[in-house]
């Protein structure tokens, strides 16, 4: 029989990843077991749920088995040598579904990947269709496990990703940063957002202790078999490649046609900007637009480095499609769409026709004056200024780039400001 298999919340910040632990319960499957179908899938789920795990990812991948009891026995073990659970925040949990009543799950994947879950809802659907689970202390992880198992993945994207030898967990990586610039020179964006070109920083290798050396990102196992060869780091222990929603923005919910948008959602709102953007201390920008849900205040938070300097440009007026996450009533923008530069104008002396040089006011309610020609003119005039700021998408690096935001080179959309 083919049984789907979701995983998640086993690792913490001190170590483990939830990905490295399906591939060796893969490994001893396919071992003593059976055999696993096709490639595993690594699902992120809502970004903006408090809770953690770190980017808050499940894991979920097909089994053939002649018996599900070994099966779960497998995942257990591997959970319980594994898991960080002495860690009060992993709570790890993990299913195991029936192929056929995987395509039920959909809904329930979409809300964990667009909204708030909670865990009795998990509990719920394992507990109508009888889905065999393991829940190890809270089992926070059952939701992401189920949510794994649902997804369905219309868009997608690839990601290859090497895990460390175990005896290294925890040390320093090592790798040749500029190997991972020429393969992006070379691949992209057959591969892309590896490398952050402009802030000097390869993003594809994380920094935490866990077993993960790198993580490429890529649309195809062909680019991603090259990007490999092309990487020089240090010794490979084991690698897989796992289909995910990463860069697919199927957390975004398009506010169009709601009546109101709530904290812990992630939205595409349009606007228009009120004020002037402003800037705080830590290199924080601001600024509200006027929505049908009143005004909203939006934010490009210092880590978003060079998109902030299009979002100071931003003028009261202008028109703006936002994309991303609310949080404490503000929008943590991912991108946005400028989609009309407000005409501002601004009242000047009037311009002397004769020497083409401003006049000057000729005193109090006395009109403007060229004192070098004598010429006279009652009002101010309104000049337009110029506008440095075109319409067009608009988008954060990629070393500030969340796991399921899409980046511009993705869509098929005119006039993008892709930032490499
Ligand atoms: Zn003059």
């Amino acid at each position: 029989m083919r049984v789907w298999v979701g995983i998640d919340d086993t690792d913490s910040s001190k170590g483990m990843c939830t990905t490295y632990l399906a591939v060796l319960a893969m490994e001893r499957v396919e071992r003593e077991l059976g055999k696993v179908i096709g490639f595993p899938r690594l699902v992120r789920l809502n970004p903006t749920i408090p809770y953690k795990t770190r980017g808050n990812g499940a894991v979920s991948f097909l089994a053939e088995v002649d018996d599900v009891g070994e099966l779960v026995d497998v995942v257990n073990e591997v959970i319980v040598e594994h898991a960080m659970l002495e860690d009060d925040n992993t709570n790890p949990g993990a299913v195991f579904v029936d192929e056929e009543l995987a395509v039920k799950l959909k809904p329930f994947a979409e809300k964990a990947i667009k909204d708030v879950v909670m865990l009795d809802e998990a509990l719920f659907i394992i507990g109508k269709h009888f889905i065999p689970h393991l829940k190890h202390k809270k089992g926070r992880g059952l939701i992401g496990a189920l949510a794994a198992v649902g997804t369905e993945l219309n868009d997608f994207t690839l990601e290859l990703i090497a895990y460390r030898y175990p005896e290294r967990f925890g040390t320093e990586r090592e790798y040749d940063e500029e190997s991972f610039f020429d393969m992006d020179f070379e691949l992209y964006p057959e591969t892309f957002d590896n490398v952050d070109w402009c802030n000097d920083a390869v993003v594809c290798i994380p920094n935490t202790p866990c077993p993960v050396l790198y993580g490429l990102r890529g649309e195809n196992v062909e680019a991603l078999h090259k990007a490999m060869t092309m990487v020089r780091t240090e010794p490979i222990d084991r690698r897989m490649i796992f289909i995910t929603n990463h860069a697919t923005d199927m957390h975004i919910i398009d506010a169009e046609n709601l009546d109101k948008v709530e904290n812990y959602h992630s939205y595409r709102i349009r606007g228009k900007v009120v004020d002037e953007p402003y800037d705080i201390e830590g290199g924080h920008v601001f600024f509200e637009i006027e929505t049908k849900f009143g005004n909203i205040k939006c934010a490009a938070f210092e880590p978003t480095k060079q998109f902030r300097n299009i979002v100071r440009m931003l003028k009261p007026g202008d028109v703006v499609e936002v994309y991303g996450s609310m949080k404490k009533d503000t929008i943590n923008l991912e991108k946005l769409r400028l989609v009309e530069v407000a005409e501002i104008y601004v009242e000047r002396n009037p311009i002397c026709p004769s020497c083409g040089k401003r006049m000057e006011s000729a005193g109090r309610n006395q009109g403007f004056r060229c004192r070098k020609c004598k010429t006279t003119a009652k009002e101010r005039i309104e000049e337009r200024v110029e506008r440095s700021i075109e319409p067009g998408f608009y988008e954060v690096p990629p070393s500030a780039r969340r796991h399921l935001s899409k980046p511009l080179i993705r869509m098929d959309a005119e006039k993008r400001h892709i930032f490499r």
